[in-house]
């Protein structure tokens, strides 16, 4: 028996984790992937209170780090069921806890092209800092108009001898200093109100048609780097958590949904701000407040 189950190992889940075992829990981490994350994939970080700078991965495996040396365990296992009794099914075997954490964070988005799903490896890419040197003196276009495709632009402009970065609308998400940074870049090119419409290229990505207007434009690239948001796949919980229509898992407040015991932290939740800063925020809120129920029940029992 566990204290705390802790679903997915990016930063809330391995902060929930920190804290949790801070204060003496036993503690398990279920990851179906790797630990990290989302923000292994952003080349640097700037905006995290007293780190000047860091790099995404960096900060993960530190964080990682501290986790396991506080005795963390951490299984690599698919979570296929949470159940309102605390039972964590996955696909190697059933757990019991007295709370669960649901860390799951999100997923990329797709564009949905036609072949977009063969052509990852072959120059399709949802990550730039792992991929990004691949394509070193090479043409590539970044797509999206958040922060993450302002990022990977700056963060490939570095390293291709050009970057397009391709954005459906004239204004963007992202922060207004990254972007003064990309304009002082001579190897980048803005191209605005434009989507990505077709992929071309015969073994590898080649080529991509990109629609500005009526006007449909092919420009040469050897990668196409996606960052166009990311969504929930929060539907294994739908039996214990209610969802939003975007997927995203409600609370009746902060981290608490309405199942005594069971809490979500991170991107998976409704909130106003997805953010580094948030996402550790409500890992070590989500522990908290395990922590305190626990403990209350053990004095009852007592
Ligand atoms: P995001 O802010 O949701 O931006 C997604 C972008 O993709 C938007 O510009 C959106 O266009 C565009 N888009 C969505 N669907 C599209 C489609 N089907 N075709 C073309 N374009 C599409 O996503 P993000 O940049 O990944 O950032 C996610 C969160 O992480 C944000 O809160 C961001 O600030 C944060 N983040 C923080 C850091 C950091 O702190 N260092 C780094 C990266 C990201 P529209 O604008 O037209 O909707």
């Amino acid at each position: 028996m566990y204290d705390i189950i802790i679903v997915g190992a990016g930063p809330t889940g391995l902060t929930a984790a920190l804290y949790a075992l801070r204060a003496n829990k036993k503690v398990l981490l279920l990851e179906a992937k790797a630990y990290g994350g989302q923000i292994v994939k952003a080349s640097v970080v700037k905006n995290y209170p007293a780190i000047k700078e860091i790099s995404g991965f960096d900060f993960a495996q530190t964080l990682y780090e501290q986790v396991m040396d506080l005795g963390g365990e951490l299984k690599y296992e698919t979570v296929l069921k949470v159940n309102e009794d605390k039972s964590v099914v996955t696909n190697e075997d059933t757990y019991q806890a007295k709370a669960v954490i649901i860390a799951t964070g999100v997923e990329n988005r797709k564009l949905n092209l036609e072949g977009e799903s063969e052509y990852i490896g072959k120059g399709v890419s949802y990550c730039a800092s792992c991929d990004g040197a691949l394509y070193k003196d090479q043409v590539v276009a970044v797509v999206g108009g958040g922060n993450t495709a302002l990022e990977d632009a700056l963060y490939l402009s570095n390293i291709a001898q050009k970057v397009y970065l391709i954005h459906r609308r004239e204004d963007f998400r992202g922060e207004a200093k990254i972007l003064d940074e990309l304009r002082d870049k001579n190897n980048i090119e803005f191209i605005l109100n434009a989507n990505v419409v077709k992929l071309k290229g015969e073994e590898k990505l080649e080529s991509i048609d990109v629609k500005i207007g009526e006007e449909i434009k092919n420009l040469p690239v050897a990668g196409l780097f996606i960052a166009v948001g990311q969504e929930p796949k929060n539907e294994i919980f739908a039996n214990i958590v209610d969802l939003n229509e975007y997927g995203y898992i409600e609370t009746v407040d902060e981290v608490f949904t309405k199942i005594p015991g069971i809490y979500v932290a991170g991107d998976a939740r409704i909130k106003a701000l997805r953010q580094l800063t948030t996402a550790v925020s409500d890992g070590s809120i989500a522990a908290t407040a395990a922590i305190k129920e626990i403990n209350s029940n053990k004095k009852q029992i007592l």
